[in-house]
């Protein structure tokens, strides 16, 4: 019944732990879920009210642009500006997404056709992968591994696989790993995209989720980037607003043309209310973004303490709502996963379902109050890892 490229998408590896989960649930366990990156604190009450006003005017309630308002553009120009210095035209350099993911996922069908190749990270968040075979393209692994701090090892990718490779997606600050970058990494991505002529698609909806005085830089920075990528960005992460459906693309402007003209076939654009209250978002006061931020720390801080107390191995991330952690030896991840959720009621995702290179390691989230990640962790301690 079913397209080529649904039955060629990987095994839904989280499919049993969502089942057991539930069961535990039923049974009355009192389940402590690590396992979701979705931010638990709400949106700023400013962000709201300039919704609710925004939706109440009947010249909102039509077909939005396709691109975009161009006051949304506009805000997200002079943000980027502000924020990554970076100069952006907001008429042919900014496309307003409904959430990034369908911006990322879109994106291959611009530039791909059936068996072209994207290189891929391994791990890395599932719709780079799931996108490109869904298009019938052929995604190409590139392992990020401890030993290279989970950046791609640029110079082992196969030379003819790099030439004939036409998108690249990269992701930093990253899920699942928690790893950072600084702008010469992105300087080496540079001349690698012009000498095997790729085009660079960078996620970067963590780009204001960072600690203790790191600051990411936009992949846009670095000289000649514009040339070769465009960047994906969010207000999901930032604002807590994971549910509005509000994100963007902005960089390379033929690159971008190209996604607008698959989005213009397959949506209408983000609801104008919504981009209205992202206007509000990115150019009113950032206070509430700095207090998010205290609070993930004060959390961040809790559970690298607690696993480690437990005997888990993990370090302490400059970013993202992630730890990315060791699976004690003895257990794969999904058996640690299955193992912690039984004896536990601690949620927590299993590495191999990032990619194979994700195995050996656990990503727990910290969308939830310190005390229940204390609690989290002291129950994990209990079981003598
Ligand atoms: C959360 C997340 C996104 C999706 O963000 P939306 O804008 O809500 O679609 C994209 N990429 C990564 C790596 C994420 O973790």
């Amino acid at each position: 019944m079913y397209a080529k490229g649904i039955s060629s998408l990987p095994p839904y590896l989280f499919a049993g732990i969502d089942k057991r989960k539930e069961e535990a649930r039923k049974k009355g366990v009192d389940v402590i879920d690590l396992g979701i990156g979705d931010p638990d604190l709400p949106t700023p009450p400013h962000i709201v009210e300039a919704l609710c006003h925004a939706a109440k005017d009947p010249s909102n309630h039509r077909y939005p642009s396709y691109e975009g308002l161009l006051s949304f553009r506009e805000a997200v120009a002079t943000w980027y500006k502000q924020r990554k210095h970076v100069n952006l035209d907001a008429d042919d350099e900014v496309l307003t997404l409904i959430g990034s993911k369908e911006g990322l996922a879109h994106s291959v069908f611009a530039f791909l056709n059936p068996g072209d190749i994207a290189l891929v990270p391994d791990p890395a968040y599932p719709v780079y992968n799931n996108a490109t075979v869904l298009a019938g393209s052929t995604p190409y692994s590139v392992p990020l591994t401890e030993e290279h701090d989970f950046k791609p090892d640029l110079e082992s990718i196969d030379k003819e696989i790099a030439r004939k490779a036409k998108i690249m997606f990269l992701n930093y600050p990253n899920n699942p790993t928690a790893a950072t970058v600084e702008k010469n990494f992105f300087k080496e991505v540079v001349d690698f995209a012009h000498e095997n002529d790729i085009i660079i698609l960078h996620d970067n909806p963590y780009s204001e989720l960072t600690f203790d005085g790191y600051e990411a830089p936009s992949f846009l920075a670095v000289k000649g980037a514009k040339e070769v990528g465009i960047e994906f960005n969010s207000l999901s992460k930032t604002y807590n607003m994971t549910g509005w459906r509000i994100g963007y693309a902005v960089g390379n402007s033929e690159i971008l043309e190209g996604l607008r003209i698959v989005k213009t076939n397959i949506d209408s654009g983000a609801f104008q209310a919504v981009q209205i209250a992202g206007i509000v978002a990115l150019t009113d006061s950032q206070d509430s973004v700095k207090r998010n931020m205290e609070i993930y720390r004060e959390r961040r801080d809790i559970a690298v303490t607690g696993l480690r107390a437990a005997g888990v191995e993990v370090k302490t991330p400059k970013a993202t709502f992630y730890l990315w952690a060791k699976v004690p030896s003895g257990f794969s991840s999904i058996q640690f996963s299955m193992f912690l959720l039984e004896r536990t009621g601690v949620v927590v995702t299993p590495g191999l379902g990032f990619g194979k290179h994700g195995e050996g390691f656990f990503r727990l989230a910290f969308c939830i109050s310190g005390e229940r990640l204390k609690e989290a962790c002291e129950r994990i301690k209990r079981l003598n890892l």
